[in-house]
């Protein structure tokens, strides 16, 4: 009895947030109720996450997904990574991504540890990897990297052995690579996944064409063509999804896992004030990366965006995030996070963006003044 009325209790509760949230723009919410039994009456904690159909796919994939770029293995250990994959899949998060790349290797090799401790239902996550630069650094020889057959499939066994895993989720091709016909880069993919050994596969910043092109090939050969492009996204890096890319979606209809939603941090506003110790452009061998972002021009902007984001009652970083996944052609905004605290401040972003309404996102365009030009015609 005692636990039946909790239990009331507690779907009544979950009942009316649901009402409260209606208004969101959610095209499907994910609502879980973790309730626990010992600390009647009102221990219950409401998780909420948005998921998203990756373009014209199936797929589902959370609106807020978690990455592994510079933090794995660089910054932190797999006792961090394993918190902070916690966190994430708590809060509904349901895509990891990672690359052959990533610390050379070693990024995936710490994702596979944790996710082998954790032992989620590996249908309740997916997990992405990406062929392109190789794993060896200034060792690579040719043949280890670029798009070739021979690559694009070593690189899948080998990401598929680091990660303790049977297939990959998505397979992204890193960049497009110019020296390989895109005959046999999509012939590739299409055997990967009749194989079994990937499930979705993708592009990362190529240009329109070159996902015209593959899509092209993929129709003339009855393959699968790619359903996906990686292309960074955020305040002030816009043009390809707000311009280059607009005709892509009309036709073939690619999803999105953006990255750098907070230009590597410089979003958060936490540079405005010089470089913290720790953070990513402090790190040795980041020069090429802070010399990128820590531009006045950007400061001042974010500044600006920092007083519109207190009154908003949330962080930039949050109004950052939230301003991304506003853009319905976004299917997953990929968080990068060192820290739990960042992490648990990025993941409440979804709730920020029901503050964003028209007049807040026209304040912000005052603001950042990086709206693409289109054409006329
Ligand atoms: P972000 O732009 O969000 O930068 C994340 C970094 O910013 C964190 O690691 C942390 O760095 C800092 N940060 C995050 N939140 C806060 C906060 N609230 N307050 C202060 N600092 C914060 O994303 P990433 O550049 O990391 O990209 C996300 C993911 O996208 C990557 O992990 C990777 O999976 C993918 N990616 C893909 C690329 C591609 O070519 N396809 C290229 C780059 C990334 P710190 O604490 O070290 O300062």
């Amino acid at each position: 009895m005692f636990i039946r009325v909790h239990l009331w209790l507690n779907l009544f509760v979950l009942f009316v947030q649901f009402v409260a949230k209606k208004d969101c723009k959610a095209n499907l919410c994910g609502l879980l109720v973790v309730t626990s039994f010992t600390n009647f009456p009102f221990n219950f904690k409401m998780v909420y996450m948005e998921y998203r159909y990756m373009g014209k796919t199936g797929l589902q994939l959370s609106v807020l997904s978690f990455g592994s770029w510079v933090s794995f293995h660089k910054q932190i250990d797999d006792s961090v990574a394993d918190e902070l994959m916690g966190i994430a899949y708590d809060n509904g998060v349901n895509f990891f991504d990672n690359a052959e790349v990533y610390a050379l290797g070693e990024s995936e090799k710490m994702m596979g540890r944790v996710l082998k401790k954790k032992n989620w239902d590996r249908s309740s996550y997916t997990v992405s990897s990406k062929a392109f630069w190789g794993w060896r650094g200034k060792e690579n020889k040719p043949n280890q990297k670029g798009l070739s057959r021979k690559h694009l499939v070593e690189a899948c066994h080998e990401a598929l052995l680091r990660l303790q895993m049977d297939y990959l989720d998505l397979y992204f091709c890193h960049r497009p690579d110019k020296n390989v016909p895109v005959e046999e880069v999509v012939w590739t993919m299409h055997n990967l996944v009749q194989q079994g050994k990937i499930l979705y596969w993708g592009t990362s910043e190529w240009s329109g064409v070159e996902i015209m092109e593959a899509h092209r090939v993929a129709q003339q050969y009855g393959l699968i063509g790619p359903s996906v492009e990686q292309p960074q996204y955020n305040l002030l890096e816009r043009n390809k999804l707000e311009n280059e890319f607009l005709m892509v979606f009309k036709t073939v209809g690619m999803g999105t896992t953006i990255w750098s939603p907070l230009a590597s941090g410089l979003l958060s506003g936490k540079y405005n004030t010089g470089i913290p110790e720790g953070s990513r452009f402090a790190i040795e061998g980041f020069d090429w990366l802070k010399d990128r972002w820590m531009q006045e021009s950007f400061l001042e902007k974010i500044n600006k965006l920092s007083g519109l984001a207190k009154e908003l009652g949330i962080s930039v970083a949050q109004l950052s995030i939230a301003w991304c996944i506003k853009n319905p052609h976004v299917t997953t905004a990929i968080l990068g996070a060192s820290r739990k605290e960042q992490l648990l401040e990025n993941l409440k972003a979804l709730e920020a963006a029901e503050k964003l309404d028209v007049g807040v996102m026209k304040r912000i365009e005052d603001i950042v003044q990086t709206q693409p030009v289109l054409p006329e015609f």
